[in-house]
């Protein structure tokens, strides 16, 4: 039998994506992540007489360890099919580390620019490793992107944050992959919510999904942000985001008004969670589902535990009678990215002597 292997999401999903046989494709073999039950997860969750079905998307499970990687492959493509031999973007940490791995693949030179001090340690050692030039910025996220914005229009280097459409594209898969694992769409589907792509390209994705007769339904699209840097939830921008989250720490989002359209048309929700929620979620996808993504992924389950309690989410399955309401949270990076976190919530190993005694005394056995 001839083996079969996966080979990246533009040649599994190239028909619906904006490329032609003369697009070299860029790939480390991204996408085709998992999606792993949550039945500890969804026994916490109030939904009246229905019940839930929570699946958890593992985007850590991609080569640089977000989902990041799905945009990346598609803009580095484009790129290269365009002549372009640099690339450039502001990062909260994963798109630098993401854009530092394909452009090596590539052969192509990669800029970087962090807000300073406010990148996860595994991120940062990321785009080093893969030869980045990375120049950290004395401001926050939103200052760094304005500047790389301003960059790409003066010299020959291709932006490649979200706002490169091809970012979109390739990140819409996810909602391809998770409708061909469910044999449809989800009924929520929950995910943290940054500078506002990724919901977008979900919602694009589903809504692809449909069109092509891979789903009948849609989902309703459940966004999250951190408190300290809720700019789709107040209404407004914020100008000193903060939180432990620092994947979305922005205050500004690149695509608030495809954010908005999504949650509109899928009559769905934007809220706000503290961090103090957001690490008690992560706590319980690592200690009770054995799940370790990032804090800023754990805002998805975060912001599902909310709805739970104030009775939104038993509201909206009260159609269902005792029927299923089938959730997607997507886990948007591994929890290997921020150590210093993991770390910090934990506690520390007792120091013991090789002898069996110190180890009895040591558990108290
Ligand atoms: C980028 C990122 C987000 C936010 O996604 P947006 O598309 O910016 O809304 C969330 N979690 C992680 C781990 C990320 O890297």
């Amino acid at each position: 039998m001839r083996p079969r292997r996966w080979t990246g999401l533009i040649r599994r999903w190239g028909r619906y994506l904006p490329v032609s046989a003369r697009t070299p494709v860029v790939t480390l073999d991204e996408g085709n992540t998992d999606l792993v039950p949550a039945p500890a997860l969804a026994a916490e969750l109030d939904l009246g007489r229905a019940r839930a079905e929570v699946w958890l998307k593992i985007e850590g499970q991609n080569p640089t360890g977000s989902f990041k990687d799905r945009g990346m492959t598609l803009a580095v493509s484009k790129a290269a099919e365009e002549g372009s031999r640099a690339v450039l973007c502001a990062s909260t940490g994963n798109t630098s580390a993401s854009a530092a791995a394909y452009a090596a693949r590539a052969g192509m030179k990669c800029v970087v620019l962090l807000p300073k001090g406010s990148i996860a340690l595994g991120k940062l050692a990321q785009a080093l490793v893969h030869g980045a030039t990375a120049l950290a910025v004395e401001g926050n996220f939103d200052d760094a992107l304005d500047m790389a914005r301003q960059a790409a229009e003066r010299f020959p280097i291709t932006l490649v944050n979200s706002v490169n459409p091809y970012r979109l594209q390739g990140q819409k898969t996810g909602a391809f992959e998770v409708v061909e694992q469910l044999g449809g769409a989800p009924d929520l589907h929950c995910i943290p919510v940054g500078n506002a792509g990724n919901i977008s390209a979900y919602w694009m994705g589903y809504r692809e999904a449909k069109e092509h007769g891979l789903s009948r339904t849609l989902p309703r699209m459940l966004g999250f942000q951190a408190a300290g840097a809720a700019p789709l939830v107040r209404g407004h921008r914020v100008a000193n985001p903060k939180t432990v989250a620092t994947a979305i720490k922005i205050g500004n989002p690149a695509s608030w008004d495809l954010a908005v359209a999504a949650l509109k048309e899928s009559r769905g929700r934007v809220e706000a969670v503290t961090d103090a929620a957001i690490l008690k979620a992560y706590l319980l996808l690592t200690r009770r589902e054995g799940v370790f993504c990032e804090p800023a992924s754990a805002a998805s389950v975060a912001g599902l535990l909310r709805l739970s309690r104030e009775g939104w989410l038993r509201r909206a399955a009260a159609g269902r009678g005792r029927g299923v309401v089938r959730i997607v949270c997507v886990l948007t990076g591994h929890g290997l990215k921020d150590p210093d976190r993991a770390i910090a919530l934990s506690p520390k190993p007792k120091v013991i002597r090789p002898d069996l005694a110190s180890l009895a005394k040591a558990l108290r056995w």
